[in-house]
């Protein structure tokens, strides 16, 4: 089992370069938030992370037990080669997987916006009041797996490899680090920045306790697709951004987040 072993690798303690990739973007963001942070929080840095941290690694877990081992079986299996077969540009390969990847979290993160019954897990996400970098890895476990079977139906049907998946994998997480982090970078080039790729004023919108801007800003690395369907909403003013949601106020804990959309 080469393949899936590489993924499981590449999510487990082991020092690989993918996950020295993913660890130095943690450190740089995260050095880079409290050097320079857009909103001042009252809260220690251990306070604000704490929670995410231990959400972000039972997801790792439980993704490892699960879709490692049913990606194994499609990149095993040779009865469906995937339609990227009859292509024969690699480069084609890479550009057609990424964008396919990054259409499908657009429109998996739309759908949890809009059916009922994934706002009830996706909310976990957006009760974060503190957003930093760790706030890439609150998720409720639920919403991290399920994420994961219509991807793993498109990488059967186009036949995206392992190097392709890994590498939009490792970009999409760097990306999750930076836009989720408190670093303020100059509004001239988040702004510019936001044509191209998700930027943290730009996400930090998304995360607003108003409706208009929470239902706008869906896309996860590229923000194309919310230019195409018609919810790329720029903030005006940034620093106004109220983060999380009117209704929760206290502070949850990892057992009440575990338990909030029942
Ligand atoms: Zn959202
Ligand atoms: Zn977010």
């Amino acid at each position: 089992m080469p393949e899936a072993s590489l993924i499981y690798r590449g999510t487990n303690i082991n020092m690989d370069w993918q996950s020295l990739i993913v660890v130095t973007s943690v450190l740089s963001f995260g050095i880079l938030e409290n050097l320079f942070p857009f909103f001042t929080f009252k809260q220690s840095f251990d306070k604000r992370v704490y929670t995410n941290l231990v959400l972000g690694l039972i997801n790792v877990l439980a993704n490892n037990f699960t879709i490692a081992l049913l990606l194994n079986y499609i990149w095993q299996q040779t009865s469906w080669l995937g339609i990227f077969h009859f292509i024969d540009s690699p480069l084609l390969k890479i550009v057609l997987s990424f964008l396919l990847l990054d259409g499908y979290m657009y429109a998996w993160h739309r759908l949890m916006h809009t059916v009922s019954l994934g706002w009830r897990f996706h909310r976990v996400h957006h009760t974060e009041v503190l957003m930093n970098t760790s706030t890439a890895y609150r998720f409720h476990p639920i919403e991290a797996i399920l994420a994961n079977v219509p991807k793993l139906f498109l990488i059967w049907l186009f036949g995206i490899n392992l190097q392709n998946l890994l590498l939009y994998e490792i970009l999409l997480a760097c990306e999750l680090i930076f836009h989720h982090s408190n670093w303020a970078i100059p509004l001239r080039i988040d702004k510019y920045l936001s044509y191209l790729i998700v930027t943290p004023n730009y996400h930090r919108s998304h995360h607003s306790q108003s409706i208009k801007e929470a239902t706008s800003n869906y896309a996860s690395f590229f923000t194309i697709w919310d230019m195409i369907f018609n919810s790329y909403n720029y903030p005006r003013s940034p620093k106004a951004i109220k983060l999380g949601l009117p209704q929760e106020k206290k502070e949850l804990n990892i057992i009440n987040l575990l338990k909030l959309p029942f």
